[in-house]
């Protein structure tokens, strides 16, 4: 698809000729008639942060009441509680703390590997970069250092919109777009799998948007690290941004952009809907416009909910909402493989 066909794409109304168009694409991607959730869980280690973006809700200032890092016995227990639950993987992200060095992050990462068996899914690009920054070290072997004591995989959080207009608006202390790509540049070139998130509705145009799928496109084309993409939205509550961009993307918007991701993510094997953002409903329907997964049973979830968005479902939720869109449900690890025969 070129640009000026998903240009033309954004501007129509044909909501449901588009979410078809993504629908055949998704079936040529996965013809199985599979759709996939992962049981995992969000741990946010810290809510210290020195970057302030605007759309955030989650991050407390150094020295701030409020504010936490986790000890290690608390993560471990929530682990230990993720595995009795089912769960394969660990999603551990945290705000930019300026005075954690590499020797706090390899030691967490280390125990955590000598109790469990456990895909350790961590530290979005500004974190990795954060930490790179404050032990003095290159991207590269921050990388590795974090790889080799137990790092599996890298979200793609800190995305956001990979637009440096945009992201001078809304989170101008943070990495910038060519420093995003770069983490994941690197990564890739060390053998470690990725993901590439969108957060759309934060005041951005349909260009800035487009800028960001070509972004990722041309580095999937380079690379091909990308598991998956995972646009979803700017949730408002409690947010300085909230109180300057009117209201929240639509369902409409959502899927719509959704379906354009896929169309325009050739590429990119699986796309995932949101229904920490959007709701079970919407979710379900955007199964029909692009999306072969579902995400995760979110067993914990701090970052969207601190922003307002307060949905919750356990595994049978989603299998049942899988299911009765026409799909078979199947269990899936952190980098997109089927676990049973379910
Ligand atoms: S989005 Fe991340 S980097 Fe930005 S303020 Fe929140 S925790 Fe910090």
């Amino acid at each position: 698809m070129t640009r000026q066909e998903a240009l033309d794409l954004f501007r129509s109304d044909d909501l449901i000729g588009i979410g078809m168009a993504a629908d055949a694409v998704r079936r040529r991607h996965h013809p199985e008639g599979v759709a996939t959730y992962i049981i995992d869980r969000n741990i946010n280690y810290t809510n210290f942060c020195t970057e302030y973006c605007t759309f955030c809700a989650f991050y407390r200032p150094l020295g701030h009441a409020e504010g936490y890092v986790l000890p290690k016995e608390t993560i471990w227990e929530k682990i230990r509680e993720t595995i009795e639950l089912g769960g394969t993987g660990v999603l551990m992200q945290g705000g930019l703390h300026p005075e954690l060095k590499i020797e706090w992050y390899e030691d967490m990462l280390r125990s955590i590997k000598e109790r469990f068996r456990i895909h350790l899914h961590c530290f979005s690009s500004p974190e990795i970069l954060n930490i790179a920054e404050v032990s003095g070290l290159s991207l590269r072997d921050t990388i590795v250092r974090l790889r080799d004591t137990g790092l599996d995989s890298i979200p793609g959080g800190g995305a956001e919109i990979l637009d440096d207009e945009v992201r001078q608006r809304i989170s101008r202390l943070k990495c910038n777009t060519k420093e995003w790509l770069e983490v994941h540049r690197v990564a890739h070139s060390l053998g470690m799998r990725t993901t590439a998130t969108m957060m759309f509705g934060a005041g951005e145009t349909i260009e800035h948007r487009l800028n960001h799928l070509d972004h990722i496109r041309r580095l999937q084309e380079e690379t091909g690290g990308f598991t998956a993409f995972i646009p979803w939205t700017f949730q408002a509550g409690n947010t300085s941004l909230g109180r300057s961009v009117h209201e929240e993307a639509t369902a409409v918007e959502y899927l719509k952009t959704l379906a354009i991701s896929r169309l325009y993510l050739d590429n990119v094997e699986n796309i995932q809907c949101s229904w920490v953002t959007q709701g079970l409903k919407t979710c379900q329907v955007g199964l029909r416009f692009g999306a072969n997964d579902v995400g995760s049973t979110m067993i914990e979830e701090n970052v969207v909910s601190a922003a307002g968005a307060h949905h919750s479902a356990e595994e049978e939720d989603l299998r049942r909402l899988i299911r009765d869109a026409g799909f078979i449900p199947k269990q899936r690890d952190t980098l997109y493989r089927s676990l049973f025969l379910n």
